[in-house]
């Protein structure tokens, strides 16, 4: 059963006071909450699938011109384009580009990167051509901590110029143009758990599993997109109380121009 339920987010989240509406609407997911127990449905753990890319280590990408807006221009390193093929089955948005992403210049590399695609893309035949892939912040916070306060309010809302850009060139230069997550345009959202965080906690990995084969499901006729973690639903649903344990597998209706227009 799937019950409607607005909960008049505030899209603002800070960052503003002008008064807008909700940009989403929740749904109950069908049964699932925190404390479901999941799955008799074998997972299909340690099948090799599409072989993962090899990008030789390099050095970060420079920041964009535009980054020197941003306050958290001279913390954070390095910048990690979002990965946006051709014919898009769903999205997924993460935290921020982690040490290995930050040097290998893509979202989702890595330990975190394998586990996402060996463990939960590859087993429901998605490879990474079949998604998008965007962070909240694309460039590296130092040591993994994320900033606090004002510095991150202001940064998350910086970054999300980049929603609209999409990397066409992939030498040294970002080369940046207009396209990628804002082209796609998300009209519906499901939260679920952070690939780094089913690494340090492998007993949720059967949940994790669970709601990746639930976004393939939503994602007929619709354009999804997955908040992994809390930093991504926070953002999007700002005013959810408690953290991505307590929402995932909850989905509901985006409205992206709305969303976008909060952060103008
Ligand atoms: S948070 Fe985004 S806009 Fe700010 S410096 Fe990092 S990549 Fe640039």
């Amino acid at each position: 059963m799937q019950s409607g339920l607005n909960l008049g987010a505030d899209f603002l989240g800070g960052l503003s006071t002008k008064s807008v509406e909700p940009a989403y609407t929740i749904r109950l997911s069908s049964g699932a909450s925190a404390t479901t127990v999941y799955g008799k449905e074998t997972a299909n753990r340690g099948e090799a699938g599409p072989p993962q890319m090899n990008l030789p280590l390099t050095f970060p990408l420079q920041k964009p011109e535009q980054c020197l807006a941003c306050p958290y221009n001279l913390i954070g390193q390095g910048f990690v384009p979002d990965h946006v093929p051709s014919n898009p089955r769903l999205a997924f948005l993460a935290e921020a580009a982690g040490e290995t992403e930050m040097m290998d210049r893509g979202p989702l590399l890595g330990a975190t990167g394998r586990m996402f695609f060996h463990q939960l893309l590859h087993p429901v035949g998605l490879t990474r051509e079949d998604v998008i892939l965007a962070n909240v912040l694309r460039c590296h916070p130092p040591e993994n901590v994320m900033p606090i306060g004002q510095l991150r309010k202001d940064a998350e809302k910086m970054c999300r110029m980049y929603d609209k850009l999409h990397q066409i060139k992939h030498d040294d230069s970002v080369g940046l143009v207009d396209g990628g997550l804002h082209s796609y345009s998300p009209d519906y959202f499901l939260i679920t758990v952070h690939p780094s965080f089913v690494n340090r906690t492998w007993s949720i990995l059967r949940v994790a599993q669970e709601d990746i084969k639930k976004s393939l499901r939503l994602a007929e006729g619709r354009r999804l997109l997955v908040l992994l973690g809390d930093t991504p639903m926070k953002l999007v649903c700002s005013d959810l109380e408690g953290g991505v344990l307590k929402w995932r597998g909850h989905h509901g209706v985006l409205d992206w121009k709305k969303f976008q227009e909060r952060f103008k």
